[in-house]
C-alpha cells in the first residue's frame, strides 16, 4: 500500500521524512488532525526493522494523539515523531539538535518530547533550535515528573468507575489488584492505601516491590503471572501494553479495569467486545491516564501544577460521560469513548468555522 493510501486509510494531514547526513538523523513526523490545535506528541527512538515497520507506528501513534488530546480535552491536536537508531548507542546532541530544526520548521503546527527512547535531556538539545519543544527538565522550564498527574488520573478513573459499579466513590474495603510498582503504580497504591483499600500487588522488579511495602505494609505480594487470577473489585494494571487479550481475559475475577498502562488491549475491537460479555467494566486507558499528556499541554499555557491536577480531575467526568454512552448504545467502553471524541472533534471544527472578525484566517 502506497504512503498517501495509508495517510488516507487513518484521516492523516501530513507526514513528513526527515533526514540528516551529518548527524545520521533519520526520522518520521506523522501529523494526523489540527482540528483541536496545533499536533502534539512524543519523539519515540528504536532500532525499526525497516521503513515500514517505521512509518506504520508512527501512523497509528499520531492518531493515537489526537483521540487522546481530544478526550482529555486539551487544545491540540495528534502527532508523532520517530527516529531511526539505537537509543543506547546512536544517540548525539547533534542528532537531536537536527531533529530541533526540522521540527522549527513546521512553525509551530507540532511539539514533541520523550517517548520510548527519549529522555527530557535529549530535548535540551532540540530546544536550542526550536521552542516547538516540551518536556524538557524542570530547570529548563519543563514541568517536571507527568507520572503525578497520571496517578491522580487514575485514581479519578477508579473513582468514576466505583460511582458506577456501586453509585459511591468510597473505596475502603474493597480490593484492588495493582500490576506494576513503578512510577504511576506506586503512588496509585500510595493514595489507595490512604483511603483504606485493600491491596494485592506485583512486580518483576524485587525493589519496586520492597518501596511499595513500606507504603503499604498490608499489601498482599503475588507473583506478576497471577495477578490477573487475583479475585478483587478493580485491577489496575500499571506496568505493559497488551496485557488484555485472549489469554488474560477468561481467568480476570474483577468487576472493572482501570490502569495507566498505555494500548492495554490487545485488539481494541475485539477484547473491548470480550470484557463487556462478560460484564467487566474496562476505563478506556488513553483516557484515564491522560495526566501526563495535560501536564506537557499545560506547558504551552505556561505550566502551573494546579490547573493540570484541575484539568486531570475531570477525568471523573468525562469517564462516566464515556460510560453513559457505553450504556445508551450498547457498545464497548472502547469504542464509547473513540464516539465520544469524533463527536467532540466534529463540534470543534464546526466551532472553528466561525469567523474572527480581527485575525484574517484565524
Ligand atoms: P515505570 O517503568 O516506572 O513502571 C512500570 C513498572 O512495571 C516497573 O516497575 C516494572 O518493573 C513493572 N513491570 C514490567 N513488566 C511487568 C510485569 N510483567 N508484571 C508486573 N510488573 C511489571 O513506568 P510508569 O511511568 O509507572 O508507567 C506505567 C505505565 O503507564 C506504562 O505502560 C506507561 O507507558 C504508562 N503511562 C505512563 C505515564 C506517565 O506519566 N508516567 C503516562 C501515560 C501512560
Amino acid at each position: 500500500m502506497g504512503i498517501f493510501d495509508e495517510m488516507a486509510k487513518y484521516g492523516h494531514e501530513q507526514v513528513i521524512f526527515c533526514q540528516n547526513r551529518a548527524t545520521g538523523l533519520k526520522s518520521i513526523i506523522a501529523i494526523h488532525d489540527t482540528t483541536a490545535g496545533p499536533a502534539l506528541g512524543g519523539c519515540r527512538m528504536r532500532p525499526y526493522e525497516n521503513e515500514e515497520e517505521m512509518l506504520f507506528d508512527v501512523l497509528r501513534l499520531s492518531r493515537g494523539m489526537t483521540y487522546k488530546c481530544a478526550i482529555a480535552d486539551v487544545d491540540n491536536g495528534g502527532g508523532k515523531c520517530v527516529i531511526w537508531g539505537d537509543p543506547a548507542t546512536d544517540k548525539t546532541p547533534e542528532l537531536f539538535r537536527a531533529l530541533g530544526r526540522f521540527v522549527d520548521g513546521l512553525g509551530g503546527r507540532f511539539y514533541t518530547g520523550t517517548d520510548v527512547g527519549t529522555y527530557p535531556n535529549d530535548f535540551v538539545q532540540a530546544k536550542r533550535e526550536t521552542p516547538y519543544i516540551v518536556g524538557v527538565p524542570v530547570e529548563y522550564g519543563g514541568s517536571g515528573d507527568s507520572s503525578v498527574p497520571t496517578a491522580h488520573g487514575v485514581m479519578q478513573g477508579i473513582r468514576a468507575s466505583a460511582m458506577e459499579l456501586w453509585g459511591n466513590t468510597n473505596l475502603k474495603g474493597k480490593i484492588f489488584a495493582v500490576q506494576g510498582l513503578g512510577k504511576v503504580g506506586s503512588k496509585v497504591v500510595k493514595s489507595l492505601a490512604d483511603e483504606g483499600a485493600i491491596l494485592v500487588v506485583t512486580d518483576v522488579v524485587p525493589s519496586n516491590i520492597e518501596q511499595v511495602i513500606e507504603i503499604a505494609p498490608e499489601a498482599a505480594i503475588v507473583r506478576p503471572e497471577t495477578i490477573f487470577e487475583v479475585q478483587c473489585d478493580m485491577f489496575i494494571p500499571c506496568a505493559l501494553g497488551a496485557v488484555l487479550n485472549d489469554h488474560t481475559i477468561p481467568k480476570l475475577k474483577s468487576k472493572a479495569i482501570v490502569g495507566s498502562a498505555n494500548n492495554q488491549l490487545l485488539d481494541e475491537e475485539k477484547h473491548g467486545r470480550m470484557l463487556k460479555d462478560l460484564g467487566i467494566l474496562y476505563a478506556p486507558d488513553y483516557l484515564v491516564n491522560a495526566g501526563g499528556l495535560i501536564q506537557v499541554a499545560d506547558e504551552l499555557l505556561g505550566a502551573n501544577h494546579d490547573r493540570v491536577i484541575a484539568k486531570t480531575t475531570s477525568i471523573y467526568d468525562i469517564l462516566l460521560q464515556v460510560y453513559q454512552i457505553a450504556k445508551e448504545r450498547d457498545i464497548p467502553t472502547s469504542l464509547a469513548a473513540n464516539q465520544l471524541v469524533e463527536d467532540r472533534l466534529k463540534l470543534i471544527a464546526e466551532v472553528k468555522q466561525i469567523r474572527g472578525s480581527v485575525r484574517q484566517g484565524a
